[in-house]
């Protein structure tokens, strides 16, 4: 891998981990969704770079992809098991991570077993083994607290400005046959839940991504349109950014992107049968037959 190419995986990972520990810190009772996103955006930018994605900040069993709209009036509240998920951007070069909280302090059986599951992988990870053996490290710590890992979702590998690109890392052992990469970066991210163990969507949306560019011919479209292309690219963006920047016109200007097939929404994920969810995520980047934790 390039230099210069690695230099940035590796500050994007390490703003990404920084970043991580400050939103833990502001999970506290009391605290608003809304002050969570803001701090944390401007924390990332203070540190010169750009966020990944938009936190997704997902509570008890939203298992992920929940984040503030503009008038979200959510606090969180004593005892909450929230998920904080979030990552940096260094010129399109990423990072991924995530950790759970329990709000007001302490941990439960819950949480330690999507963090030990996330440890185990850390633990025998190596560039181009077989996927099923980290799936089937997941799935077994996880069962071995009486828990189930949640079958569809998983990590990822991750390329410039491609937050969900090729590999999808199962946390349970789907029998794939594949291997990891033996250069590049990837995302581990067990999740666990004491319910069902699969996600539905909902028909809440608060993030979305360009998937296709198309002319349209709505002018308040087009405006979003080529914001969105100059300032994310083709990473996930919240419905709240563009909110704050283009005001009442926002709502229809997206509807009618998303109309179009031109955005992407992804759909606030919850367990199926109401359960509690947990999570721990790290970024990997594999270089020369070495393994780095960029947010470790
Ligand atoms: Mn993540
Ligand atoms: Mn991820």
């Amino acid at each position: 891998m390039d230099k210069e190419e690695k230099e940035k995986w590796l500050l994007a990972g390490k703003i990404g981990k920084e970043v991580r520990q400050y939103a833990v810190s502001l999970a506290v009772p009391g605290e608003s969704l809304l002050d969570i996103a803001r701090k944390t955006d401007e924390k990332i930018r203070e540190y010169g770079a750009k966020p990944a994605f938009p936190i997704n900040i997902s509570i008890n069993n939203i298992a992920a992809h929940d984040h503030p709209n503009i008038d979200d009036e959510r606090k969180l509240k004593e005892g909450d098991i929230v998920k904080i998920d979030l990552g940096a951007s260094i010129d399109g070069y990423l990072s991924d991570t995530a950790e759970t909280v329990v709000v007001g302090g302490g941990s439960n059986k819950l949480v330690e077993a999507s963090r030990d599951a996330l440890n185990a992988v850390i633990g025998i990870i190596k560039p181009e083994m077989e996927i099923d053996v980290i799936s089937e490290t997941i799935e077994k710590t996880v069962r071995s607290y009486g828990f189930s890992p949640i079958v569809n979702l998983g990590g990822h590998g991750i390329k410039r400005f491609d937050l969900h690109a090729h590999d999808f890392i199962p946390n349970v052992n789907q029998h794939t046959g594949k291997r990891l990469i033996k250069e590049g970066v990837i995302a581990v991210e067990p999740f666990v839940t004491n319910g069902e163990g699969y996600v539905i969507d909902s028909s809440e949306v608060k993030i979305l991504m360009l998937q296709k560019e198309k002319p349209v011919r709505d002018p308040s479209a087009r405006k979003v349109l080529e914001y969105v292309k100059n300032e994310y690219n083709t990473l996930p963006f919240a419905r709240r950014w563009i909110e704050e920047r283009f005001g009442a016109m926002s709502n229809y200007a997206i509807k009618s992107l998303v109309s179009a097939g031109v955005l992407y929404e992804f759909h606030v994920l919850k367990e199926a049968s109401g359960g509690l969810v947990t999570q721990f995520e790290h970024t990997f980047l594999f270089d020369e037959g070495k393994v780095i934790v960029t947010t470790y």
